[in-house]
């Protein structure tokens, strides 16, 4: 996703049976979702059968499903047997009649139908865009991020449990083409002038990363030779802006050299990588990156650094697509720790900038985008209540990594513990103590204090200092305890590394007197010269 304010909180109930893992829920393991839905532009309905496959984990005969209103579930069966329901708002709680044998491999049947709640500024408010081209075609999009893939289709909307596979079945008028996640199977005409576009998604797959798009749309492709071998890329547009997009989509092999650099292998080869024209913005959706930049660089044109860098490629092309890695391949289970995603991949923009113009060129971008910070609430939310934290996740989070690259100071280490995230976190969902603790081991630093400082206070770190002749005093105010990060400075135009710690004071003894001091801006802090 791309970044966006929130408001501030007040729960409910809803709240923390939307948030957290409820007994009802935690009990069984989702393995398998194959998703039936009729999509019809007439009237902005959706209805169909979600049928999904379970493991027992532990004996229990409520189950939980979640499908926001006004959408329904119409009937829930299990083996031809017809379940109760009972519905609690967003929550609905099926009672399970046969016998729920700890590992047995379940399946429940769930039919679901009404007209889904409209985006009414997507993608930062879900739902469904219903648009047109300017041909008058239907331009239909889905996007739930944050509210949620109940707000859709019925599904576990939790994000700690991923299906280890999926298959999207999606029914549109046979003049239109549905775009989905993962490879298209089969294409099916119907005598009643609709067609079915089936799609296989081979991968584990969050709930928000699924999605429809239909469109008339045209299709171009072209296999990039990669890390793992040959990937599928596959170009869905609008047929208006084909020659556009074979133009601009040029940057997709570009951002696949560079984050493979960075992040290794693309995590969905099996899936292929996909672009797709959408009528909002764009999102981070698995294997089919939705895109709405208007086929110009920048972030529509714009560049979020204020240094020029920032138009020299397509913010929406690099960004969503590095979610692939941070956001897709590991994910967060809490929303609260949406800063994995955020923060990597604002960062990869850095990267992918210094891939093809040098490092000083990416730090100038990283460094440029701190303009958009606002210190306003940490970047960690609040846990099992489906709530964010602060937008700085993107830029401040950004700028926290560049922060820790300079301190780990070895630019080979730096990428191996990038790749490494990405394999040993393969698939996986994971939490930011998870994150934290993995930086901390790889990068052999006690980087405690560090994240409870940049993840969970709002405070600048401020590197307080003064001069004696040829002594130099220091130390790190405005932060938590234990703060002790090692910071580079400039004396008298000279690199020096000191090591402050919190509130007290150090001092060394230099050559010659002291004229100068600068923070190497690289690091994500603040100086006070004191006297
Ligand atoms: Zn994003």
């Amino acid at each position: 996703m791309v970044s966006h304010g929130q408001e501030s909180p007040q729960f409910t109930r809803q709240d923390t049976l939307r948030g957290s893992i409820t007994p009802e829920r935690a009990w069984w393991d989702l393995i398998h979702y194959d998703l039936s839905m009729n999509v019809n532009p007439q009237d902005s309905s959706m209805y169909g059968m979600n049928k999904i496959r379970y493991k027992v984990l532990k004996g229990m005969q409520v189950m939980q499903l979640d499908l926001q209103a006004p959408m329904r579930i119409e009937q829930v069966m299990q083996n031809g047997q017809k379940l109760s329901v009972r519905q609690d708002g967003n929550a609905w709680f099926v009672q399970l009649v046969q016998q729920q044998e700890p590992g047995s491999l379940q399946t429940i049947e769930v039919q679901y139908g009404g007209k889904p709640k409209v985006s009414k500024n997507p993608p930062w408010s879900g739902g469904v865009t219903w648009k047109k081209d300017s041909k008058g075609n239907p331009l239909i999009a889905t996007s739930c991020q944050g509210d949620g893939a109940s707000l859709w289709w019925p599904c576990k909307d939790h994000m700690y449990d991923e299906p280890d596979s999926m298959m999207l079945r999606v029914t549109v008028p046979q003049s239109l083409v549905e775009v989905s996640n993962g490879r298209l199977r089969q294409v099916e005409s119907h005598a009643d002038g609709t067609k079915t576009y089936h799609w296989a998604v081979t991968n584990p797959i969050n709930n928000y990363g699924v999605n429809v798009n239909i469109g008339d749309y045209v299709h171009f492709s072209e296999v990039y030779s990669g890390e793992k071998g040959p990937l599928d890329c596959h170009y869905y547009v609008l047929r208006e802006n084909l020659e556009k997009a074979k133009q601009q989509f040029k940057e997709v092999p570009r951002m696949l050299k560079a984050f493979e650099h960075w992040f290794g292998p693309y995590p969905f080869y099996e899936d292929s990588y996909k672009q797709v024209e959408v009528p909002y913005l764009g999102m981070e959706h698995q294997s089919s990156v939705t895109y709405g930049n208007k086929y110009r660089n920048g972030y529509l044109g714009r560049d979020l650094s204020g240094t020029g860098w920032g138009l020299k490629f397509d913010f929406i092309i690099v960004h969503e697509s590095g979610h692939e890695w941070f956001a897709n391949n590991i994910t967060y289970k809490d929303i609260a720790d949406m800063w994995i995603h955020e923060s990597f991949t604002a960062y990869s923009e850095n990267l992918f900038v210094e891939f093809y113009h040098g490092k000083k060129a990416g730090s100038e971008y990283v460094i440029g985008t701190r303009q958009n910070i606002l210190n306003d609430r940490p970047l960690i939310g609040m846990y099992n209540v489906n709530y964010g934290g602060s937008g700085d996740m993107y830029y401040k989070g950004a700028n926290m990594l560049h922060t820790l690259r300079q301190v780990v100071d070895n630019d080979d280490k730096w990428r191996k513990v990038l790749r490494g995230m990405n394999k040993d976190f393969y698939h996986q969902t994971v939490t930011s103590a998870q994150i934290e603790n993995y930086l901390s081991s790889k990068t052999g630093l006690n980087l405690v204090p560090f994240f409870n400082q940049y993840l969970r206070t709002v405070q600048v770190p401020e590197l307080e200092y003064w001069m004696e002749g040829k002594i130099l005093h220091f130390r790190w105010s405005n932060c938590v305890e234990n703060f002790n990060l090692p910071v580079k400075v400039l004396i008298n135009g000279k690199e020096k590394w000191l090591k402050p710690v919190a509130n007290n004071w150090k001092q060394i003894s230099l050559p010659s007197n002291v004229t100068e001091l600068k923070v190497d801006p690289n690091f994500y802090v603040t100086q006070e010269k004191l006297h």
